[in-house]
């Protein structure tokens, strides 16, 4: 009896052995197309500081203003607007420019201008993303804020690879052969978008791929620095949103913020 069942078992295990090599060669060739689109993000590693008007690179606190009336004002509750992001160029682990990247944003709650001005669009009044040279020490002002968020300096920076979202693969000219394969990889933090706070890297969209377009030269933006609702900032955009800092290539002072959520 054991005998006659060998040659099927044998034939089974072929076609197993076949279907495996069929699975890896997927897995390779999926592989290869992740590698040849995989770029380098970086995580901001950052430390609870004490709130000082500084030119470093931080997220949350107070910002490095040039002259006394540098704060932008919101347009809708004539508040001083929430720093989110400061970024010290010349500090940043690639690409290095000069000066200071600065986004601020409306966040207050009593008189909701995130609804109101429409926050989640790119160039939207309810933010201002800006470049500017640091010119000295910053200027001190008692903000016109209910509350700053906490300060936290930027130290450090981890490098990670990082992958374009699922909705930008067709763009990309990215094929998945097999789901299976997709799934596998994906496990192992291959071929998908980090959704934390980052710098470069590929932007983890919520609805859909929303580069902005630079109204002068008709092209997209390229991403730069990703938000996520509750990652180091104590903010949440919209339900669990996540906001992406987009700058012209053909012009660099050129910055939008947009965000999104579920
Ligand atoms: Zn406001």
């Amino acid at each position: 009896m054991i005998e006659k069942g060998l040659p099927v078992k044998t034939g089974q295990l072929q076609r197993t052995a076949e279907r495996f090599k069929r699975l890896m060669h997927h897995i390779e060739s999926t592989y290869a197309i992740f590698e040849a689109h995989k770029k380098k993000a970086y995580l901001p590693i950052t430390e609870e500081v004490k709130m000082q008007f500084s030119p470093r690179s931080k997220i949350g606190g107070i910002p490095y203003l040039r002259n006394e009336n540098d704060w932008p004002v919101c347009p809708n509750c004539k508040r001083n607007m929430d720093l989110l992001v400061q970024l010290n160029l010349a500090d940043l682990p690639e690409k290095s420019e000069e000066g200071l990247l600065q986004l601020f944003y409306c966040t207050s709650k009593e008189t909701d201008c995130s609804s109101s001005l429409e926050g989640y669009l790119p160039f939207s009044k309810a933010s201002v993303v800006r470049k500017i040279r640091v010119e000295g020490p910053s200027a001190k002002v008692r903000p016109n804020l209910a509350e700053v968020f906490q300060e936290k300096v930027i130290s450090g920076w981890e490098a990670q690879f990082d992958y374009p979202h699922r909705e930008e693969y067709d763009v990309l000219g990215i094929e998945i052969p097999h789901e299976g394969v997709f799934d596998c990889l994906y496990e192992q933090k291959i071929g998908n978008p980090i959704r934390r706070d980052k710098l470069f890297g590929w932007p983890n969209w919520i609805q859909g791929v929303s580069y902005p377009y630079d109204p002068k030269a008709g092209t997209g933006m390229q991403f730069l620095f990703q938000l996520a609702s509750f990652d180091h900032l104590n903010y949440r955009f919209g339900d669990d949103g996540t906001g992406h800092i987009t700058q012209s290539v053909e012009n660099s002072d050129l910055l939008a913020f947009g965000w999104a959520c579920h």
